[in-house]
């Protein structure tokens, strides 16, 4: 006759061995283990699906099995964020300390919706933010909230420009409201495409959103935002926000924040400062002054996910004006109300979710554990990393610089010395994106790409913890090599001439 089926969780002992197990995989993992895979998958579309049964199993399978499969089935179809050789977008680490506390986190399921369903990961997301802000140098006034990431802040925020500027728009929305001039937030062409997402479900529409030109440093131009706020209110528009970029996504390009606060300051024009990348960076004091100026705007985003060595997800929101976004967001429904509202604070009440998972702590361990000199100096590391890059690439006759260089983000391409003049722009784009691609392919780095100035730009950032040396020569070599294979391959066309070290 079958057993029943045992109800309640896993038995304890297999737990705590297969936590065991895993414990030491991680370790080995984190400690170099990850090298030994292709940084980015091989799978082709589909393939893990088609791996994976298609139904769930009927009865329980030991987990010994499961973390198996997990390791046969699904480890060739991850791209390995957590690789030193991850220099593609904007990466950062999941440190030991942000594993271990994930782990904690999993397994206390807090969920931080009001103060009493977790007073201490509440209290706890307002001394890791306070200290956060402490370093990044903003002022007191700024109050923080945690989200998930940097397009959520970026919606809070323009959500929170909405409440300031709309008259009733909580209540009345923006449909068919005959009292309501067309509104208007600004950006640079280069902002983050969040920015237009959020525009999309605020509501706004993306014709909202005024593109403002770049410099040729792909800078925003606050001769060109002051010219179209000023046509836009001539023409009866309402501004309500503008987003400035410390460290845009393309080319790690920093708006003028003083200047665009001064318009702003102005007009009481809603600020707001996506400095999801490049925030941390203004922790050394000789970068800070890339927040020049950000002490002055409504609301800043820096994610910690990204370049504070955080495992996904969390993103710091800093609010000057907290009550807006509590007025434009909180309700209480009878099942919610509890006896502390006004004497604490509702976590709830400043964001669009619900349910919040007990973030802080992996900020704060990471923190308590790297401590402020320890962050500075892996950051500081970064930059010195990125510059040699920079410079290897700068004596190196087939490749250009397509952006200055923005503290860990080289933007570049190849460019062979032996290619011949006028090469048409769309087959040099074609090279790259076909250097890209074999670099890519062979495993031990991974690199990204975008488009700056119509020009097909490679990037590489350093934000890991075990990036070193060795790994960004190495990018320039495999750089190098591939770029040497392309031109042979293509040498019935025409040959770059050989270097004085061939
Ligand atoms: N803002 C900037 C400048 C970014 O570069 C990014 C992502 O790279 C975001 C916002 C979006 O952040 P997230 O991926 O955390 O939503």
């Amino acid at each position: 006759m079958q057993q029943p089926t045992p109800l309640g969780d896993m038995d304890n002992e297999s737990f705590r061995r297969s936590a065991h197990r895993l414990v030491d995989w991680i370790a080995r993992y984190l400690d170099g283990g990850a090298d030994s895979y292709p940084v980015l998958s091989r799978v082709r579309p589909g393939e893990i699906q088609a791996s994976l049964p298609a139904a769930a199993p009927a009865h329980g399978r030991p987990m010994p099995e499961i973390l198996d499969d997990f390791e046969r089935l699904l480890m060739p179809g991850l791209t390995h964020w957590n690789h030193p050789g991850f220099m593609a977008y904007f990466n950062s680490s999941a440190s030991g300390p942000g594993v271990l506390a994930e782990l904690l986190t999993a397994a206390l399921n807090q969920q931080a919706m009001l103060w009493r369903t977790s007073p201490a990961a509440t209290e706890l997301e307002a001394v890791a933010l306070g200290w956060l802000r402490d370093l990044l140098g903003l002022p007191p006034a700024f109050d923080g909230v945690i989200f998930d990431g940097g397009s959520s802040s970026n919606l809070h925020a323009l959500l929170a420009a909405r409440q300031a500027a709309v008259a009733e728009v909580r209540t009345r929305g923006l449909l068919a409201r005959g009292d309501l001039p067309p509104v208007r937030v600004y950006c640079s062409e280069h902002a983050h495409s969040s920015v237009d997402k959020a525009a999309i479900v605020l509501g706004l529409g993306q014709e909202a959103l005024r593109k403002i030109p770049a410099d040729d440093r792909y800078r925003m131009r606050t001769d060109a935002l002051a010219e179209a706020i000023g046509d836009d209110e001539a023409a009866g528009v309402l501004p309500i926000a503008v987003v400035a970029t410390v460290g845009t996504t393309s080319s790690g390009s920093i708006d003028p924040v003083p200047a665009v606060a001064d318009l702003c300051g102005a007009r009481r024009i809603w600020l707001h400062v996506d400095a999801s990348w490049a925030g941390p960076a203004a922790m050394l004091p000789e970068e800070a002054a890339i927040f020049d100026g950000v002490e002055r705007a409504d609301s800043v985003v820096v994610n910690p996910h990204k370049w504070l060595f955080t495992p996904l997800d969390l993103s710091a929101f800093y609010c000057r004006r907290m009550e807006v976004l509590e007025a434009a967001l909180a309700l209480t429904p009878e099942y919610l109300a509890t006896k502390e509202a006004g004497a604490a604070r509702n976590l709830m009440d400043t964001g669009i979710a619900l349910g919040r998972r007990f973030r802080a702590l992996k900020l704060w361990m990471v923190m308590s554990s790297f401590g402020a000199d320890g962050l500075r100096a892996r950051i500081r590391e970064h930059i010195r990393l990125t510059d040699g890059f920079a410079s290897q690439l700068r004596a190196d006759p087939d490749f250009e610089l397509l952006a200055p260089v923005s503290l860990a983000l080289v933007c570049f391409r190849a460019v062979p010395s032996g290619c011949p003049a006028g090469m048409p722009a769309a087959e040099l784009d074609e090279l790259n994106a076909a250097l890209l691609e074999r670099v890519n392919a062979g495993g031990e780095v991974y690199l990204s790409h975008t488009r700056l100035g119509g020009r097909y730009t490679l990037r590489l950032v350093v934000g890991h913890l075990r990036t070193s040396e060795m790994h960004v020569r190495s990018a320039h070599e495999l750089l190098r090599r591939g770029l040497d294979e392309l031109l042979e391959v293509r040498s019935g066309t025409w040959r770059a001439p050989a270097r004085p070290s061939d």
